[in-house]
């Protein structure tokens, strides 16, 4: 019995060592194109591995995976977040939970969940082929598979897993072509929006703890901290909502109005109450010296002058319509968007095999028996927070059980 991985990432990985538990006797083979296993996952959440997340702050499953919400919902039924948080720490890894809901190993090191998993592969007997690309899958008559290796050589296998992860291209996915799959075209994800020489790129590094962040004229809107760069606009509510609308922006090459709501999501009105409070309270300060507390003063000096207000006026300076005006571009600020870049070298792709081609309780193939898929190279995504490595651990476990229940079957 042999069974052929196809990726060293993080599935393919935690499906090898699921595998090599459950089925000691079988021969687990995994293929790697790169050099090493787990490239990706050293370099998670800035080196610190955001591993998962506590899904405190998660209202629906569809604001974590934009896609594949439904899939998800019931995959983690089978091996939640609390299952991969013991996993690990059965495993000696010891995690923490920041306030924020993300969880990291305390050692604060991807470097830790890359040993740990080899150490458990070694352990297991699980055998690891670097620098083996595989080029083509295909499914013989007689039910097993044949491998194509980029050196021309050939591997059988009764079972494949792919989990080769995402690719921007569609070509990433060439070698499954023999097997006549559906496949989402791909996009990037998880990326910061860039504003050319817009003023408020000079107040690079500024947080601002909680905006609104949406395209108009379309139902994507995210929430959450907002982190203007010097080329933009980035943080987790822009991350957030260019995952969302991932599809839609690459559609528009990346040019696209955006509104910002600099109150999160306070209402016009709540906005010009909150603003004629301070007009009523302080007449004779300065708008510069007096601003909302969710503003700093650098920012509101920005925004004052792009609303054409002076900032060193007086408060009772103000008309009332300038109140209003103030209020509806606080609440609703519109600006052209040209162009994407990556947030610390972080995305993901949305896109990749799509869902329709598996079971969704087994994630095998619906047409080739003994075929599985796990991790990003399945149409599923998610935004930042570690819900794109739970995705990964999730699925690599189902696969696991699945093919262990396939083969003990009488
Ligand atoms: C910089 C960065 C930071 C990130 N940080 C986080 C984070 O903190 N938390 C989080 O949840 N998510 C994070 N992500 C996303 C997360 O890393 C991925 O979603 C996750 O690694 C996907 O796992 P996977 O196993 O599906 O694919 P991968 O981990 O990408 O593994 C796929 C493997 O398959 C190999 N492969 C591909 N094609 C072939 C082939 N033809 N033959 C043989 N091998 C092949 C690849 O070389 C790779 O090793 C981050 C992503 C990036 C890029």
């Amino acid at each position: 019995m042999h069974i052929a991985i196809i990726g060293a990432g993080a599935a393919g990985c935690f499906c090898a060592i699921e595998l090599a538990q459950r089925l000691p006797h079988a021969v687990i083979s995994v293929y790697e194109r790169a050099g090493k296993p787990l490239a990706k996952v050293a370099v998670t959440g800035g080196g610190r591995c955001n591993l998962t997340n506590t899904f405190e702050g998660v209202r629906s499953m569809e604001s974590a995976y934009p896609h594949g919400a439904r899939l998800m919902k019931r995959l983690l039924r089978e091996f939640s977040h609390d299952d991969v948080c013991r996993w690990f720490e059965q495993a000696g890894v010891r995690l923490v939970a920041q306030e924020d809901h993300c969880v990291f190993p305390v050692s604060q090191d991807a470097m830790e969940i890359v040993h740990t998993l080899t150490r458990l592969m070694r352990q297991h007997g699980v055998r690891l082929f670097t620098h083996a690309r595989v080029t083509r899958i295909a499914h013989a008559d007689d039910g097993t598979y044949s491998i194509g290796m980029a050196d021309g050589s050939t591997v059988q296998a009764q079972c494949v897993v792919v989990t080769t992860g995402g690719s921007p291209k569609l070509s990433g996915l060439d070698m499954l072509q023999p097997l006549s799959l559906e496949v989402v075209p791909p996009a990037p994800s998880l990326f910061s929006l860039c504003l050319p020489n817009h003023p408020l790129c000079q107040l690079m590094g500024t947080v601002v703890d909680e905006v609104t962040a949406s395209i108009p004229g379309t139902k994507f809107r995210a929430s959450g901290p907002l982190l203007l760069t010097h080329w933009g606009l980035s943080g987790p509510a822009i991350l957030r909502l260019s995952s969302y609308a991932a599809r839609y922006l690459q559609e528009c090459d990346y040019q696209s109005r955006l509104a910002l709501n600099w109150f999160g999501d306070a209402s016009e009105a709540e906005v010009l109450a909150l603003l004629q409070d301070l007009w009523q309270r302080h007449p004779q300060k300065q708008l510069q010296s007096v601003y909302p507390p969710c503003l700093n003063s650098r920012l509101w000096h920005c925004l004052l002058e792009l609303c054409q207000q002076r900032p060193a006026a007086r408060w009772s300076e103000l008309h009332p319509k300038h109140l209003v005006r103030l209020s509806a571009m606080l609440s609703h600020h519109v600006l052209s968007v040209s162009g994407k870049n990556r947030f610390k070298e972080e995305f993901v792709t949305c896109g990749g095999v799509a869902l329709s081609n598996v079971a969704p309780s087994t994630l095998e193939s619906r047409r080739h028996a003994g075929l599985y898929f796990a991790g990003e190279v399945l149409d599923v995504d998610a935004v930042t927070g570690g819900f794109n490595l739970q995705a990964a651990w999730t699925m690599g476990y189902v696969v696991a059980k699945s093919i262990a229940a396939a083969r003990l079957l009488p």
